[in-house]
């Protein structure tokens, strides 16, 4: 008997002991090597919506040649991956931009993200990199989407950029109305300076294009490619090294755009936010729509 119990006990503690060493070299090594799951690789659009025919140069880029002149694409980024649908800017579509704007080939923003497969209804994140009237006016457009905006933005232009010595160019009453309705909804994320919003998808401030304007990273199958918006309006801001033309302070505006340099896998992956050469430089997959990567 107690023969039989020492050899049960002998077979058990071997048995202990495969699976103590198994589990020590088997799962310790990937606790190390894999402790961080790796963040889901996103696929990265730039989506077209309109364009603004004969928009003056030296408005975009500081000290400009000022009878140079662009159609500058108006555009929205779709970044797709990890369970999430996410927008970086929304556009615009409300009446009062198009007496104010000559604005040709729009489609409205929702229309134009259809022709990435997408509903409004599964746009689970709309991020906006500042409130200005072609950024923001479109976030109403989705309406189960979690919306993201930098803290500083929104305290600001929900306030003393309408008293006496504010500033609000470019922001449109309405949308600060649809912005602090969003909120009440429990749909506004209130972003505090440099974070990762999602697994793999960062957003940096530093541009001062308005209060406090952001950018997005977002890792995809290339590595990491940034979205400027209009941190840096056109691929002639980072070529020359010339600040925006509307910010509130240049140098922090060409600090913004040496960090992208830094943060992007390559400089071909920083990303204007109104260069119509990115509709050419990047394959076409949809009409106005180009992946990014
Ligand atoms: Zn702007």
């Amino acid at each position: 008997m107690n023969a039989e119990r020492r050899t049960q006990n002998a077979e058990l503690r071997k048995r202990f002991t495969r699976t103590f060493l198994t589990s020590v070299f088997c799962l310790l090594p990937s606790a190390f090597l894999f402790g961080q799951p790796a963040p889901p690789q996103y696929e990265v659009y730039a989506v077209r919506y309109a364009v603004i025919p004969d928009l003056p140069v030296a408005g975009l880029i500081a000290d400009a040649d000022k009878s140079r002149k662009l159609d500058i694409a108006m555009m929205v980024w779709l970044v797709r991956g990890g369970g999430h649908t996410i927008l970086f800017d929304s556009g615009f579509y409300r009446p009062q931009f198009f007496k104010s704007w000559k604005v040709t080939e729009f489609v409205r923003p929702d229309e134009a993200v259809a022709r990435l497969g997408v509903n409004p209804e599964e746009v689970t994140d709309v991020i906006l990199s500042h409130a200005h009237w072609d950024h923001a006016d479109g976030a109403d457009l989705f309406p189960k989407a979690q919306v993201w905006i930098q803290k500083d933005e929104y305290g600001y232009y929900t306030g003393e950029a309408w008293q006496a010595g504010g500033k609000h160019g470019g922001i449109d009453p309405d949308d600060v109305q649809m912005l602090v309705r969003i909120n009440l909804d429990g749909r506004l994320h209130l972003v505090n300076g440099d974070q990762e919003i999602l697994p793999g998808v960062h957003v940096y401030t530093g541009g001062r294009h308005t209060w406090q304007s952001q950018y997005l990273s977002a890792s995809t199958r290339a590595g990491t490619v940034v979205l400027a918006s209009d941190n840096m309006y056109l691929y002639e801001n980072l070529e020359k090294h010339a600040p925006i033309a509307q910010t509130f302070d240049r140098d922090s505006n060409l600090r913004a755009q040496d960090r992208m340099k830094g943060l992007a896998a390559r400089p071909q992956l920083i990303i204007p936010g109104h260069d119509p050469a990115v509709l050419t430089r990047f394959p076409k997959v949809a009409e106005g729509v180009v992946r990014i990567d």
